[in-house]
């Protein structure tokens, strides 16, 4: 198997017995961009010079006998919404097409001491505003099992990466669903943490309140590998928890033997697709088997949440967008005076859809429309998370399907917004509630891969990673590396 194929734990194992450097490894993974990248569009930047520079930095530590740590000399891709210092960082938008960010976020720097290697920065729908990687100002990202087909969004740059081989682990960001969905329409592991659990000290803002940085890997114990080198307390984050993050591998293997997994009734509603709904049946019975007890539950909010978070993340971006005026940093448009210059500047700045969200969040904050739509969207927030409060007092963890459907043909959702808003509605619940939640691969249907969705409660990302790790070993589905449009 190329090395390209393989997990983090493998290479680590490798590299520690000397068996291959670090160097072999970003090599790999860069001649697979080579290969497979004109038909994907996974990346915005490949920054091939210095990964190879920090794998030369881990060989070299090898060499002297140090010890290293599991991520040391693993090529990974980070979604181009993370800033990176000197690397651009464009969030997919015209408007920051020319950012170079003067800093690392955190988990740049929790990276680095790792001494994790980057590969390059991936392609988002602009702001992570989208499900399917269409909205980025520079071009569509392909789903590597079928270059005709979405890779979902709006982390599908990174979820495509890792499918194809062209990174082994990569990081997105989810405020609805954007790490979980793509990872399921791709076949690899997605992971929302509690919020608050991983820094968001320079994760570009989208909607404050939800956005959470998390790992895209081939497979679980990749995902705990990734997610114990960025969690943990950071005083430069606000809404960062103080709470010890523990080593997410350790239990990974316990098993599922008296478990209590929630299944809630509303989310398997007639909107599933039939190969969506008889995945989700078999990882119940897969549990079964192994000894989980399946408790059905009801959570009756759960339809209002999408119309919810629609409110109160569009809210909250008119009001993070609001800094891109022309002046600071980013695109400037020219204009007699300060007022047109700043209408220059977001008309040809901002996409379609990001305009869209900027009016649609202005008009539910102002004066008048405040509490007829912005309150009362909070007040259902509130309902979200006590229906999931109470599902906790009863169960460990909940399963459901992680969207409505497979991954859908490029085009065929574009122009019909709600339509794209509805492939949220299975995730969007636990960005409302600021729960921890892993999408894991449940195998292929028609071709295309199909997810399951593990919902923990706060800061138990490490039960939901022993539930998802349990599905996996149960299934034939371990480390698949998709096509990538090669026959
Ligand atoms: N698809 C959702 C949206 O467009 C979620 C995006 C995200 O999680 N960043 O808002």
């Amino acid at each position: 198997m190329s090395l390209y194929a393989k997990t983090i734990r493998e290479l680590n194992d490798k590299l520690k017995q000397k068996e291959i450097s670090a160097v072999e490894i970003v090599e790999a993974a860069l001649r697979r961009i080579d290969a497979v990248e004109t038909r994907i569009g996974a990346f915005r930047t490949v920054t091939s010079d210095s990964a190879l520079a920090q794998a030369k930095a881990v060989d070299a530590k090898i060499g002297r006998g140090e010890p290293i740590s599991p991520l040391a000399g693993i090529p990974g891709a980070i979604k181009d919404n993370i800033c990176t210092f000197g690397v651009p960082t464009t969030c997919g938008s015209k408007i920051l097409a020319q950012f170079v960010p003067p800093y690392n976020a955190t988990v740049m720097d929790r990276l680095a001491a790792k001494d994790a290697v980057i590969i390059g920065k991936t392609n988002m729908d602009e702001f992570a505003m989208g499900s399917s990687t269409e909205n980025s100002a520079f071009g569509t990202t392909r789903n590597p099992w079928h270059t005709a087909y979405v890779p979902g969004g709006s982390s599908g740059g990174s979820a495509a990466a890792v499918a194809a081989g062209e990174a082994i682990w990569a990081l997105g960001s989810d405020t609805g669903g954007s790490i979980r969905q793509p990872a399921a329409y791709c076949g690899v592991v997605g992971l929302k943490p509690t919020y608050g659990r991983v820094s968001r000290y320079g994760l570009v803002a989208y909607a404050s309140s939800l956005d959470q940085i998390g790992p895209i890997t081939r497979d679980v114990t990749d995902c705990a590998l990734v997610l114990n080198a960025i969690a943990g307390y950071d005083p430069q984050d606000s809404t960062s928890v103080k709470a010890d993050a523990p080593d997410f591998t350790a239990a990974l293997a316990a098993g599922v033997k008296g478990l209590k997994v929630g299944i809630p009734r509303e989310y398997f509603s007639p909107g599933l697709s039939d190969n969506v709904r008889a995945a989700a049946q078999d990882a119940i019975k897969r549990l079964t088997a192994q000894g989980a007890e399946i408790i059905e539950v009801s959570m009756p909010h759960t339809e209002y949440a999408l119309s919810a978070y629609y409110l109160i993340a569009t809210a909250e971006a008119s009001s993070n967008l609001a800094r891109y005026d022309g002046v600071g940093y980013g695109h400037r448009g020219s204009g007699n005076d300060i007022i047109a210059m700043y209408k220059k500047t977001r008309t040809e700045g901002f996409g379609e859809e990001v305009r869209r969200r900027i009016m649609l969040g202005t008009y539910a904050l102002s004066s008048g429309y405040y509490d007829a739509y912005y309150l009362k969207a909070l007040k259902v927030r509130t309902l979200v998370k006590r229906d999931f409060d109470r599902a906790f007092e009863q169960v460990d963890v909940l399963l459901t399907p992680t969207t409505p459907t497979q991954a859908f043909r490029v085009g065929e959702k574009v122009n019909d917004p709600l339509a794209m808003y509805l492939e949220d509605v299975l995730t969007v619940p636990i960005n409302l509630a600021g729960i921890p939640a892993i999408s894991v691969p449940c195998g292929l249907a028609d071709g295309m891969p199909v997810g399951v969705q593990f919902i923990g409660k706060p800061l138990d990302e490490a039960t939901i990673l022993r539930a998802a790790y349990a599905l996996e070993q149960s299934g034939e589905w371990q480390n698949r590396i998709a096509p990538a449009g090669e026959v």
